[in-house]
């Protein structure tokens, strides 16, 4: 026997990769094409020293009562994280302890099949209907629990509130997660469910419609006893998972709703004419609500076109897997960005 019998095997997420090119055009992992808020660098510029050499607020206490204000909770009902993928982390660990399976769409987010395996999280991936729609009555079944994306990934289709509230209303002893990254992109939110419900989730990011993907920002709204128990896990492994710095930018962020509004204006009006441009170009798509479309092309095969835009520096994501081999997920740029997608792939689909 030797160490190497006693590691932890696991398969990691593979994240988009991240080029670092003078000249790219990165429509590959959903970052916002605009900048911050204007308050965040101009907060960034006033970083003293002892944001450097001390340690943070370990409860986040100003960014968390920003994002209180915002959302009209409870500080007592936010838990803020290293990007939502550390706050989903939190979360598996401390609400997925049943021996039932915790249930997700079998086309999602692929980290939640990671995280699964990390904590030996026994799930089920229930299959998305024949159009990519994920269907509330396929989860009225024993479980230990729910999680699905909402817009869901990479399909960026969206599920009506009404039909987020079967799947929560249906299984009151499991926690449901409603993961809410790309909701601002278009999609109501099931944060309005929470007086209702104690066994809902609700995550969202800074990432993609507040333009600070690498200050790794992320949080967790849901009932008071919900986020305590979040909170005793997470000083179980790391109190200070917050930087000074992403309190001090993500508190600027939330404080400026004007221009949150504003960009997310700009990348929906970006997406309705991207839709169109590539509906002319042969693409077939689900009806996008988040700031990416999931594209099929009528003859020329998805790996083909990804390699191809790929020697031009134009980056999609291109997922391998049953059902979603021949699309391609495109982020939603600047319109000048996109209007260089378009006139490439009018050319080579000399269309
Ligand atoms: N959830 C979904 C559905 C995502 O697509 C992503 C982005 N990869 C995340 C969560 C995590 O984003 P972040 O950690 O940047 O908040």
């Amino acid at each position: 026997m030797s160490w190497e019998d006693y590691v932890r095997r696991v398969e990691p997420y593979v994240p988009g990769e991240q080029p670092n090119k003078a000249r790219m055009i990165k429509l590959n992992t959903n970052e916002n094409p605009y900048p911050p808020a204007p308050g965040v660098a101009a907060a960034l510029k006033g970083i003293q020293d002892e944001t450097l050499r001390l340690y943070p607020d370990p409860t986040a206490k100003k960014l968390v009562d920003a994002l209180a204000e915002r959302y009209q909770v409870s500080p007592s009902q936010v838990f803020v994280g290293v990007g939502s993928d550390d706050v989903l982390a939190m979360a598996f660990l401390t609400f997925f302890q049943s021996e039932k399976p915790l249930l997700f769409p079998d086309i999602s987010y692929s980290f939640y099949k990671v995280w699964a395996e990390l904590y030996r999280i026994p799930y089920e991936c229930v299959p998305l209907d024949e159009n990519f729609r994920i269907r509330p009555e396929d989860y009225r079944r024993e479980n230990g629990g729910i999680i699905f994306p909402n817009p869901n990934a990479p399909t960026s289709l969206l599920l009506p509130l009404d039909e987020v509230e079967k799947i929560v209303a249906g299984s009151p002893d499991s926690v449901v997660i409603v993961d809410e990254a790309y909701i601002d992109f278009g999609g109501e939110s099931a944060l309005s469910l929470l007086p209702k419900y104690d066994n809902l989730l609700v995550v969202q990011t800074f990432s993609k419609s507040r333009s600070m993907a690498g200050m790794r920002i992320g949080y967790a709204i849901g009932s008071e006893k919900m986020i305590k128990a979040m909170m005793d896990v997470k000083y179980s492994f790391n109190s200070y998972t917050m930087n000074r710095t992403s309190i001090e930018l993500g508190y600027e962020a939330v404080k400026d709703e004007a221009y949150f509004q504003e960009t997310i204006a700009k990348v929906k009006a970006t997406r309705e004419r991207a839709a169109k441009r590539l509906a002319e170009l042969g693409f077939h798509f689900p009806e996008p609500s988040a700031n990416f479309i999931f594209a099929e092309h009528e003859s020329v095969p998805a790996a083909e076109l990804f390699q191809a835009l790929r020697e031009k520096d134009i980056y999609v994501r291109h997922f391998n897997g049953a059902r979603v081999e021949n699309f391609l997920r495109i982020t939603i740029g600047t319109d000048e960005e996109m209007e260089e997608l378009f006139a490439f792939l009018k050319e080579y689909l000399r269309k």
